[in-house]
């Protein structure tokens, strides 16, 4: 008995199904919205009754901002100002002198009312006299070469270094202009255009990273990075300055990265650290 030969409609393939890819930033928060209904607006609520509401003020030219936040990099904010302030005496320059406002958030003193380095100098400076005016921010000799790489870079695509053109992008491709430079990444983008030009940008650093991840307005595994997009789906733009001052204020006095003050925490009631069932 021979075997029957299949029909050609048996052999026929079904087409594979393509697959949607899910976009996992929407999918959370299509997820927040369904289980922890307005969590943003009462977190930030919260943490506005222990540390008030703060608002933008401009603290440095763009310029200045980046080099001093390139000097914060894995650096205690006073010793970045230390460092900036002795670039300002080794590279004097008789531009105008500069209001830095340091708010909340910022874990320095604050910069005295002078004048920017002068830019063209340090970027053209001998790498020995630049490593020794940063000294005191620490991490000199891997910054002294990323300053004046990213001043170089900066000059070649723009002709000279003010980044006040930034101003007028939109945000998500000034962010990508500034972080094609190497050593430039997506948390100094975000400092810079937050802080000189209020975009709406949240920079993600260590401590919202943490008090974000255990309140759960983040999902548990997303690292720092990855965190920038989920708060600027979350966030309406005129929050973002708020979110990103209160929650390094909470972490710093509050949501310690050891032992934190959950009996005081305006927020505990919705914390996920706390009740991992919190609404
Ligand atoms: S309840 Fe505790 S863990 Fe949660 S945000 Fe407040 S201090 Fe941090």
């Amino acid at each position: 008995m021979t075997t029957p030969r299949p029909t050609a409609r048996a052999t026929k393939r079904r087409p594979a199904r393509r697959r949607r890819r899910v976009d996992p930033v929407k999918a959370w928060l299509r997820r927040l919205e369904r289980t922890r209904p307005n969590l943003v607006p009462d977190v930030l609520d919260g943490l506005a009754t222990l540390h008030g509401r703060p608002t933008w003020e401009r603290r440095l030219d763009p310029t200045s901002e980046l080099i001093l936040t390139i000097l914060t990099q894995n650096s205690a904010d006073v010793n970045a100002e230390q460092a900036f302030e002795s670039l300002r005496r080794a590279f004097p320059s008789g531009a105008p002198a500069e209001r830095h406002v340091p708010g909340q958030g910022w874990g320095g003193v604050g910069l005295s009312e002078a004048p920017p380095p002068d830019w063209a100098a340090v970027e053209t400076a001998p790498l020995p006299d630049l490593v020794e005016a940063i000294r005191p921010g620490g991490l000199h000799n891997q910054k002294a070469p990323r300053i004046q790489a990213a001043l170089r870079r900066i000059r070649e695509e723009r002709g000279d270094h003010s980044l006040e053109f930034l101003g007028a992008l939109p945000p998500l491709e000034a962010r990508a202009w500034l972080t094609q430079i190497d050593g430039i990444g997506t948390k100094t983008a975000s400092v810079l255009l937050l802080f000189c030009f209020d975009m709406p940008l949240v920079p993600v650093d260590r401590h919202v990273h943490r008090v974000s991840h255990r309140i759960g307005l983040i999902p548990p595994k997303v690292e720092a990075d990855a965190a920038h997009d989920y708060f600027l789906a979350m966030l309406r733009p005129e929050q973002a300055y708020e979110a990103h001052v209160n929650l390094i204020r909470h972490g710093r006095l509050i949501c310690h990265a050891r032992r934190p003050d959950c009996a005081h925490c305006p927020v505990r009631n919705r914390c996920r650290f706390v009740d991992p069932k919190a609404p």
